[in-house]
């Protein structure tokens, strides 16, 4: 019989507090205990405040068989996390022979200068833990255990706690725990809001099997829809949720855009590569946006060639070619401008596809013909008509952006699917 398996998260930091760092340790950490079949019943954020961190380790060990801990292992006095738990856990601060080799290593290999007294430190440990060594940072990671639950601190820097995740705790967990077995299976779908998805398939959602579940999870206008499945045995929920799977891809063909967890630059990026296209971009109101989104997908040179950023008129008319009554006639933001942006760029990049995009982003620049989150974006491609579209977004800046990416990724792969 497996068990359901409590988890507490316990993030460390002031800054964590006050917004200077966004905690984003508890969303990998969440995604990966998920993966393995450990529940995150809760997550607390405390400063670097002694008793602040002592009484939340008092309040989850009340609600969890195994609790992770991130943030103030740095050598600085700020940071307090190291001697709390050796005292909280009754023990001395040794010098851990390992984490010392691993100190000076690091030292001698990235960091020209002579190690400082508290560089030493980081190598202390309470002689009651086991070590995690950390193979990308000075502070070690520690491992506890009291009353049957196990503790594990870990530092804030986020690579450094996802290589010792990788490392030793997730490949352990299977040993300290007799887990469930979960299986998710998402699909992305664009072009229905999410109560009209709702609708469509609310048979579907009634009839799902008690050990299946179905999630919504909308952004930029699209909706992910996952189904997990839980269980003792992998190949039976696997084999349980794939019908389900296969039977949901077929009621959502028409809006269905990828079958698998990955985002739509991924998804585009897969497309041009299997057809082996490339595309450029001329981006006006999203500053190289799609540009990064797109090199953001490892192997994307295998289809993004680079583009333009042509935020002003004048390298519109120099470097894609607008002609400067076009942008007279009709400005920037304009179904005339944004199809000789996507023309103008496919000839002088000389690739297959060219996504262009300009509109205004807010908050201001707004006008009564063209207000805060107009965009046109165009797709453009030798042999074809350019296609042209309006959007009308809304007053956030930093989301018209991306809404604008998002859409423009959108219409090339229409364009592809076409
Ligand atoms: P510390 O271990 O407290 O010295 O933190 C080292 C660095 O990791 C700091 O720059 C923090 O901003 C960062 N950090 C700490 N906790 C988190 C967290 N929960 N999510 C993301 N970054 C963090
Ligand atoms: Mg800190």
């Amino acid at each position: 019989m497996t068990n359901k398996i409590n988890a507490s998260i316990i993030t460390i930091g002031d800054e964590l507090l006050i917004g200077q760092t966004i905690d984003t340790n508890s969303a990998w950490m969440g995604q990966q205990l998920n993966k393995a079949g450990v529940w995150v019943r809760r997550r607390v954020a405390v400063g670097d405040v002694w008793d602040d961190i002592w009484n939340a380790l008092d309040e989850e060990s009340k609600h969890a068989q195994i609790i992770f801990i991130t943030g103030g292992l740095g050598p600085t006095a700020d940071d307090i996390t190291k001697p709390l738990l050796c005292k909280y856990f009754g023990g001395q601060l040794v010098t851990d022979e390992g984490a010392l080799e691993n100190v000076k290593a690091i030292f001698l290999k990235y960091l020209n200068h002579p190690l400082l007294p508290s560089n030493l430190k980081q190598a202390e440990v309470p002689d009651v833990c086991t070590v995690l060594q950390n193979k990308r940072g000075t502070a070690p990671g520690m491992l506890f255990q009291k009353n049957d639950i196990i503790y594990i601190s870990m530092p804030g820097v986020p690579h450094e706690m996802k290589g010792m995740m990788e490392d030793y705790v997730l490949p352990q967990l299977a040993q300290w725990f007799q887990l469930p077995a979960v299986v998710h299976r998402t699909l992305l779908t664009a072009g229905i809001g999410e109560s009209f998805l709702a609708e469509r398939i609310k048979d579907f959602e009634a009839a799902l099997p008690a050990h299946i579940k179905l999630a919504y999870l909308p952004n930029y206008g699209m909706v992910r829809l996952r189904l997990t499945a839980t269980g003792e045995d992998v190949q039976a929920i696997t084999h349980d949720v794939d019908i389900l799977f296969e039977n949901l891809q077929q009621q959502l063909q028409d809006v269905l855009v990828v079958n698998e967890d990955i985002t739509i630059e991924e998804a585009i990026g897969r497309m041009l590569a299997a057809r082996g296209k490339t595309v450029t971009t001329a981006e006006s109101c999203t500053g190289g946006y799609i540009a990064h989104l797109l090199t953001s997908i490892a192997g994307s040179s295998a289809y993004y060639k680079g583009g333009v950023v042509s935020y002003a008129n004048e390298l519109k008319e120099t470097m894609l070619g607008v002609k400067p009554t076009t942008l007279q006639a009709h400005g920037a933001v304009s179904e005339e401008t944004v199809t000789e942006m996507a023309e103008g760029a496919l000839q002088a990049i000389g690739s297959d596809y060219a996504i262009a995009v300009s509109g205004i982003m807010g908050p201001g620049g707004g006008s009564e013909e063209k207000p805060v989150g107009t965009v046109w974006i165009a797709v453009a491609s030798a042999g074809m008509e350019t296609v042209r579209q309006k959007f009308s977004f809304r007053f956030d800046r930093r989301r018209n952006i991306e809404m604008t990416a998002m859409n423009a990724i959108m219409m090339l792969r229409k364009v592809l699917v076409a």
